[in-house]
Order: structure tokens, then sequence, then C-alpha cells
């Protein structure tokens, strides 16, 4: 068995289809943008998934050879299967997998059933960013300076209806003056989620280096830590693993 890492990326991949000035940013999708710096690890193997692909990008099969899911979603929340979100939160809660919800996915199904919130926010209009580093010896934040400017990102304002984190490892700044959570780590059951804010469709911000290194060390942090080994549960308890 390999001990790579195994990423799915996961995109609505709607708007790179309908709107000129996306596709003009990310002609192959946003999750194309990501896999291809992600490739550049050796200790990772990516793969692509879209909401229109068969079994809404993640049948059975692949699913359970996931080890760390990556998941953009935005108008499209609603389309997303509930038995495949149940699916999800369940290998997640047994720590068969880590989660990364990206931007928009603040609202996504997958993000809200597994942290338990309703995720809400308040956004407006694109405009510069300034995210600080909050927590530099997090394993997310290694090789990062203390803060970075994306020169446009869509404004996300507190408050951010969301638990408070297990760790908060970044806060932005934004021009007009609102500030917001825009790293926040959790743990759930066995498992990890990382939400990061940066990745409205309309800015480049998967092009920028450090914005690259976080979702790359994001992978590394939320990935199970057995990859390579079977999860052994008690023979003596019945636990949701062992009934499987
Ligand atoms: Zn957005």
């Amino acid at each position: 068995m390999s001990n790579k890492i195994r990423v799915v990326v996961w995109n609505e991949f709607r708007h790179e289809k309908t709107k000129a000035h996306v596709k003009a940013i990310y002609p192959d999708g946003l999750h194309a943008t990501i896999k291809s710096f992600l490739d550049k690890n050796d200790d990772m193997e990516v793969t692509l998934a879209a909401l229109d692909d068969p079994d809404q990008g993640l049948p059975d099969e692949l699913l359970e050879n996931t080890d760390v899911l990556i998941w953009w979603g935005h108008a499209a929340h609603g389309e997303v299967k509930d038995e495949l979100v149940a699916k999800i939160q369940d290998r997640v809660y047994l720590g068969k997998m880590g989660l990364i919800a990206l931007h928009s996915a603040h609202m996504s199904k997958p993000f809200r059933n597994i942290v338990g919130t309703n995720g809400f926010l308040s956004w407006g209009r694109n405009q510069k960013e300034v995210v600080w580093n909050l927590l530099p010896q997090h394993p997310i934040c290694a090789g990062l300076p203390d803060h970075f400017v994306l020169e446009t990102e869509e404004l996300y304002s507190e408050p951010f209806y969301v638990p408070q984190p297990d760790a908060l490892i970044f806060g932005s700044w934004f021009e007009d003056g609102y500030i917001f959570r825009s790293g926040l780590c959790y743990l759930r059951g066995a498992g990890k989620v990382f939400y990061f804010q940066p990745g409205h469709e309309e800015c480049p911000s998967y092009y920028n280096e450090y914005v690259q290194k976080i979702i790359t060390n994001g992978v590394r942090w939320a990935a199970p830590a057995n990859i390579g080994f079977e999860i052994v549960c008690c023979p003596q308890l019945k636990t949701k693993a062992t009934e499987e």
C-alpha cells in the first residue's frame, strides 16, 4: 500500500463554465489549479472531482480511498445529496479522512454538518486583504511570514457563526476595515477539519504562493496519522467502525 496522502479536490465547477471572467482566471476549474500545485509534492497523489461527475464526483470506491478531501462549493450546496454528505461525515468522524473547506464552503453541507454550525457570515465587495499568521508554531503555518497581502479577495466579515475552533491560525484584515477569522482548525470525532477563507472564484488567490503553502501544509495536517495502516478497533467493543 502506498504511503502517499491520497487527496481529492472536489469543486462545484459551475462558475468556471458559465462566467467568462471566472474562466479567464481558472480555465480548467479552480480545482485543477489546486491540483497543479499539490502535484509538486512527492508525498501526495491528487485526484479531481466535480459535482456534475457521476456520483457527484465521489463514488464509494474513490471516497473510501481518500485521505484528505478538499471542498469548494458556492451556488449549488443544496444539490449535494445528503446520503453523500453522511458518508463524508462518517469518514471524517472515524478518523479515516480529513476535510479542508475552502472559501464559500463555509455554507457547504459537509462543513456545516461536521463542524456543527449554520456557517453564516457577512460578505462584501472584492478588495485588499491582509492575512495574519496568528499561530506560527502550528504545522499549517510552517514556512509562512507573519502576514501576506492578497490584492483582491472577497470581503468576508465577522461575526462568523462557527463553534470556537480548536486552533485559530489566521486572522484577516480587509481594506474596508472589517476583520475575519480566516483560518480555523477543528477536531471532530477522530478526524480533522481545516477551514480557510481565501479563494473567491473571481480572484486569483489559488495562484498566490502563500495560499498554496497553506493548502499544502493543510493537507499534511489534516491527513490521518495512520496512513498505510489498518485502523484496528478493540475487538471486545462494538463501534461503528467494526460494524461496517
Ligand atoms: Zn466568494
